[in-house]
């Protein structure tokens, strides 16, 4: 089988420098050993003829990266436009931030236009294409149009939100009828799952059986895969780390007091402002946390060109700014607030040096993050999880202190709980997470979907190889053949 992944980025995964987002982190050990080869947008634009879509194909490990130019004058509309100011506010359950025109919804149908006529080249007989997240819901039913008669399979990286929410994006019902054009289609959670089923059943007056809907383009099957990360090789980063010198500053910066963590792409469906607030509640009712316990704040610039996001920035800027004035000394300060990215390398080491790592966002796909701090931790002297119970992770990590990211009083009394947990209850509770993680691996969720897709499909004479031959696969010069 050639597997064709599809994203709206790809990452060459360069060691120094930060993940773009949680799928480019899950895709890249994936591609590397399977041999799959992955197309996205190289971020650059290009004028002209967007007939003749024009990609760099480059090797990756075993599989190999096509970066695609996209068209310039639909990559606005398409990207900050539909993408990012109707579907994400509207996925995350944030109908009040839905922005987009009807020109935004024309750019974003033609950029899955001309990456279904991009993707033509990638063809074999016995491709199967994986596209993923919300960037291309209408790519499978593009395909389709180009006589693409393959396994098309679609996994979604956030959440799927109630009926009355998604209705607020503009065209909805055109595109989540594109939609069926898939023969799969992955989430997250099974909240996820069955609000996308309501509304096809509800909304499209479709029949569903058994998570299959059967509509005029035939049967789609809607099914759960959690996605993981790969603990081990994160476990590995992290005691690696340890004498990274970042790392090492950071620790000595610290002169004995706790640390909590917070890494997050700077965005509202995060929670930051809450989870600034919760840290100024617990210094205010517990004030002799102070000096004995700091928050250190990652919060990477994301989106900036779109307003809300800018608006985003200042507001957390002057809510840590004004908790720094209002608990802080001359000797120290409450949060150490860092607006840019750092390599998974230096960020492993991070999550291990802090006794609390906080994830609390109002609504997530699934969080990374999470898993990561849970992964990076000495199982001598874990650190302790305090988690969104609407982050998608929640479901797994039920050993983590679940919070409600609502509720300031209550996230900051359960960080206060979190920083004076006991070893032997810390141990339980990280053991019961890892074995989690254990058994959810990138690996695992990587199989088994494709095992899904191919389950689902009938293929006839271009039936597709057992999934677990394919994993790890044969080494092949995907950038030769496909030059
Ligand atoms: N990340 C990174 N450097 C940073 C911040 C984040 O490499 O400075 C990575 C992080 O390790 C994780 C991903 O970006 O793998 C974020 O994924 P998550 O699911 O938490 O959130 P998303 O950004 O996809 O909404």
């Amino acid at each position: 089988m050639n597997l064709v992944v599809v994203s709206n980025r790809v990452s060459r995964g360069k060691p120094n420098e930060p993940m773009t987002g949680g799928l480019a982190a899950a895709l890249l050990p994936v591609v590397e050993k399977t041999g799959a080869i992955w197309v996205g947008s190289s971020g650059r634009v290009r004028d002209g003829n967007s007939k003749e879509p024009f990609a760099e194909v480059e090797a990756l490990g075993a599989g190999a990266l096509a970066m695609l130019d996209l068209p310039a004058a639909h990559y606005g509309g398409y990207y900050e436009g539909f993408a990012n100011s109707a579907l994400w506010p509207a996925l995350h359950s944030r109908a009040d931030l839905i922005r987009a025109t009807h020109e935004d919804y024309a750019s974003y149908r033609e950029v899955n236009a001309f990456m279904a006529r991009a993707l033509l080249r990638f063809r074999k007989a016995d491709s199967a294409f994986w596209i993923q997240d919300y960037h291309f819901l209408a790519l499978g039913a593009e395909l389709r149009d180009l006589g693409i008669s393959q396994p098309i399979g679609f996994f979604l990286h956030t959440p799927w939100p109630a009926r009355a929410v998604i209705s607020g994006v503009p065209h909805h019902r055109a595109l989540i009828e594109a939609m069926l054009a898939y023969d799969l289609i992955g989430f997250q959670t099974e909240e996820d799952c069955e609000n996308f089923l309501s509304y096809v059943k509800n909304d499209l007056d479709l029949a569903v059986r058994d998570g299959v809907v059967i509509s005029s383009s035939g049967r789609t099957r809607a099914a759960v895969f959690p996605i993981g990360i790969d603990p081990e090789r994160f476990a590995q980063q992290a005691t690696k780390a340890m004498t990274h010198p970042d790392v090492t500053r950071l620790r000595r910066s610290l002169n004995g007091e706790k640390l909590a963590i917070g890494v997050d792409r700077l965005d509202y469906s995060k929670g930051l402002g809450n989870r600034i607030k919760a840290f100024d509640r617990m210094w205010t009712i517990q004030p002799g946390l102070k000096r004995s316990v700091s928050l250190l704040q990652i919060a990477t610039p994301s989106r900036g060109a779109i307003e809300a996001y800018g608006h985003l920035q200042s507001e957390i800027a002057k809510l840590v700014s004004d908790v720094n004035g209002a608990h802080g000394e001359v000797d120290w300060t409450p949060i150490r607030y860092l607006n840019k990215g750092f390599g998974q390398g230096v960020l492993a080491g991070f999550y291990r040096t802090a006794q609390v790592g906080v994830v609390t966002p109002l609504k997530d796909g699934m969080n990374l993050v999470a898993k990561e701090y849970v992964a990076a931790q000495n199982p001598a002297d874990p650190g302790v999880l305090v988690l969104s119970k609407f982050a998608g992770a929640a479901n797994e990590l039920d050993a983590a202190l679940l919070v409600n990211p609502h509720d300031i009083d209550g996230m900051a009394r359960t960080i206060a709980s979190a920083i004076a947990m006991p070893l032997a209850e810390r141990r339980t509770r990280w053991e019961a997470m890892m074995a989690k993680l254990n058994s959810g691996t990138i690996q695992q969720w990587f199989a088994d979907f494709i095992e899904a897709l191919q389950d689902t499909h009938s293929v006839g004479d271009t039936a597709l190889p057992e999934p677990r031959t394919m994993w790890p696969r044969r080494t092949a010069d995907f950038a030769a053949r496909y030059h």
